[in-house]
């Protein structure tokens, strides 16, 4: 008969073997935090690769990788919500994103500056055309803020309106992460200005009976 001791210790080795390999596999499985900087100019791309994948495009623009292709990827990866909050928005690429997220059941909402929603090349119309819920600002200040929130979980912000001119021509950058204190903040922020912006509200409709 063996000795009692020995099948302890062998247990008590299986035990902490199993307890260490949980512990890898916990390890290989964590969540990476997603930190990403993008910068602008890039030169001009086809972006049907992102916005059609699986479609072949034989348009003469190159076919290539571009810190506009992985903000469109970033955009596209909303599964169930998409908060964005931008001064002017005139990029046509941009706009299909939106559009092709709204079309997909992700619940959109958008708040831009009323002095810009307007201006020439504007793609704020067809985003409400589309059905997409547009707010803006009523006060003198612009609406100046550039950010986005992804599925309440990632964030996107900088200095970069969302114009062609900011991709292809101006120093911009982006920042992309899933700070949770960042989320909630800009989240926060979003939400003040949703409300703030209720057309219910607008102070430049007279009140009813009042001349
Ligand atoms: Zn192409």
């Amino acid at each position: 008969m063996a000795p009692a001791v020995p099948w302890k210790l062998f247990g008590l080795a299986a035990m902490a073997v199993t307890l260490s390999l949980e512990g890898l596999l916990r390890f290989l499985r964590r969540k990476r935090p997603v930190r990403e900087v993008l910068f602008f100019p890039v030169p001009l791309t086809c972006t049907e690769p992102v916005l059609s994948p699986g479609t072949s495009c034989s348009c003469p623009l190159p076919h290539t990788d571009s810190a506009l292709a992985r903000f469109l990827r970033r955009l596209l990866g909303a599964r169930r919500s998409l908060e964005l909050c931008v001064f002017t928005f005139s990029s046509p690429p941009l706009a299909r994103a939106v559009l092709l997220l709204h079309h997909r059941g992700v619940r959109v909402r958008v708040i831009t500056d009323s002095d810009y929603m307007a201006a020439a090349g504007s793609q704020i119309g067809e985003l409400r055309r589309a059905g997409v819920v547009v707010r803006h600002n009523q006060s003198s200040g612009f609406m100046h803020h550039k950010f986005v929130v992804i599925d309440k979980r990632l964030v996107i912000t900088g200095s970069m309106n969302w114009t062609v001119q900011a991709t292809q021509t101006n120093r911009e950058n982006l920042l992309i992460t899933d700070d949770s204190v960042c989320v909630s903040a800009y989240l926060g922020e979003f939400e003040r200005l949703w409300e703030e912006y209720d057309p219910a509200t607008y102070e430049f409709f007279p009140e009813e009976g009042k001349n």
